[in-house]
């Protein structure tokens, strides 16, 4: 085993930078093994004892992903002015404190990805991930399925610039059509507004799949940790 340089390992503990690590070698308030450190010019090994001010390194815990089942009527934030129920107050017992992947509305359900890690949550939802939402939508009304296809184009509403979304025309029950959607981003209501526009009422929103994540069979309100290669692929 090669060893790391100690500055990068304070640095990966979340202690500081890279530099402030050299500084603080230099005042002497590293130690390895029982000896104080005078220079950032050492490996380190996985069975070396490091001390900072005598304590030992901070532990940052391993990456984690879940998929959550969100219910129907639980806001996506952590405190809700209206006091509205959220979705961490509903979580399984026994997770750690972890954040979302972005959000879904109080009345969309389906497929959240939860994590412990603030870091990749950020990556994971950025539009330049480019990971495919899949929808399904229920909403009251009548379209055809080229009314639909113009979508791909996007589309400009209220001044703001929705991307290509793929939609699909499943089938008609009673007053309603159930709709297959697909889009590689998530502005704020985005598969309402863009449906809206084109006269449908969407009364129920499913989120199916997130990238290379499905909701399959998981049930309502549970949540089910990733984990092995598809998460190790992802990170
Ligand atoms: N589009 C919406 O309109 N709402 C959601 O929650 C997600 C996508």
């Amino acid at each position: 085993e090669e060893g790391e340089r100690i500055a990068k390992i304070m640095a990966r503990a979340g202690l500081c930078s890279r530099r402030d690590a050299e500084t603080w070698i230099k005042e002497g308030r590293v130690s390895v093994n029982g000896k104080v450190l005078d220079t950032p010019a050492v490996n380190i090994h996985t069975k070396d004892k490091v001390l900072v001010d005598g304590a030992p390194l901070p532990v940052r815990e391993r990456t984690r992903l879940w998929l959550y089942h969100k219910p129907k009527g639980l806001v996506t934030t952590t405190s809700d002015p209206e006091g509205r129920p959220t979705v961490f107050e509903k979580l399984p017992q026994g997770l750690p404190r972890v954040i979302t992947v972005g959000r879904l509305d109080i009345n969309t359900e389906g497929l959240l990805l939860l994590t412990n890690d603030g870091g990749l949550a950020r990556v994971l939802e950025l539009p330049t991930t480019g990971w495919l939402r899949r929808y399904r939508v229920r909403a009251y009304g009548r379209v055809t399925q080229a009314q639909l296809d113009t979508l791909a184009d996007g589309i400009a509403l209220e001044g703001v610039l929705y991307g290509s979304i793929d939609a699909q025309l499943e089938r008609e029950v009673g007053d309603n059509v159930w709709i297959t959607v697909a889009l590689r981003e998530g502005k704020n209501r985005e598969v309402k507004k863009v449906l809206g526009h084109l006269g449908l009422d969407v009364n129920r929103l499913i989120r199916v799949s997130y990238g290379p994540f499905q909701l399959l069979d998981l049930d309502e309100g549970k949540v089910q940790e990733v984990r092995g290669r598809i998460l190790r692929d992802q990170l």
